[in-house]
């Protein structure tokens, strides 16, 4: 089963990603969480990507779409895998497409209001990149990991500036990739405002599976 996970950043595709992965016991590979594991490495894509991403922009097609690649290459993509922020643009879907068959699109969707708030909220764990919110998912003790025990921080993209130019970006480059998704008919819309639980959303989740 490969599975695209789809929507702007902090609309909660990392909760649900944990989740899946969990659930159908299939690995997420996130394209961000590669680029930040290469920054933290200082490797040469590392170099190359982190001057992009700390601006908000896009990492060139070329790098990503190699990356990715190797990436799912590994044995533990054998029976699927869910994508996590990958692809980005019209020129990542085709190439993912001439390789594999994707089996369903998960576009979660949240305003814009929403979104900033969640963005700038946000902190993640170091260690085993599990996701927080100040507010709305807050760990039991501040500033540390309830899964691992890991210390949390605010990447540096999550800033209103930098939020707002994804936004942007994700509105000019990706939604068409959406429609392109919604041409074949794989396109499960699902519903991520705050004031869902993350039980119902992921219940809805499960149901647009059962339809591949
Ligand atoms: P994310 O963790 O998915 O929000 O990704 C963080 C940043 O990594 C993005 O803002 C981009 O700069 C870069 N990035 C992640 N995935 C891609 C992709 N598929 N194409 C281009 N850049 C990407």
């Amino acid at each position: 089963m490969i599975v695209l996970l789809m929507g702007p950043q902090g609309v909660g595709k990392g909760t649900y990603a944990k989740k899946l992965e969990e659930k159908y016991n299939i690995p997420t590979i996130s394209t961000g969480d590669i680029f930040r594991e290469n920054i933290k490495n200082q490797t040469a894509t590392g170099k190359i990507a982190k001057s992009y991403i700390d601006n908000g922009n896009l990492v060139p097609d070329k790098i990503t779409i190699n990356m990715l690649k190797k990436r799912i290459e590994q044995e533990d993509c054998e029976n699927g895998f869910f994508l996590d922020g990958f692809p980005r643009t019209i020129a990542q879907a085709e190439a993912l497409d001439a390789d594999l068959t994707v089996d369903k699109v998960l576009f979660f969707t949240a305003n814009d209001k929403t979104i900033i708030e969640r963005l700038e909220g946000r902190r993640v764990c170091k260690k085993c990149g599990a996701n927080y919110h100040v507010k709305f998912i807050p760990p039991k003790k501040e500033g540390i990991c309830d899964a691992c025990g890991g210390e949390l921080y605010q990447r540096e993209d999550d800033h209103k500036e930098a939020i707002e130019k994804r936004l942007d970006l994700f509105k000019k480059q990706t939604l068409p990739v959406i429609d392109y998704y919604k041409n074949k008919k794989l396109v499960a819309i699902i519903d991520s405002l705050p004031i869902k639980r993350v039980a119902e959303v992921m219940n809805n989740v499960e149901k647009a599976l059962r339809t591949t």
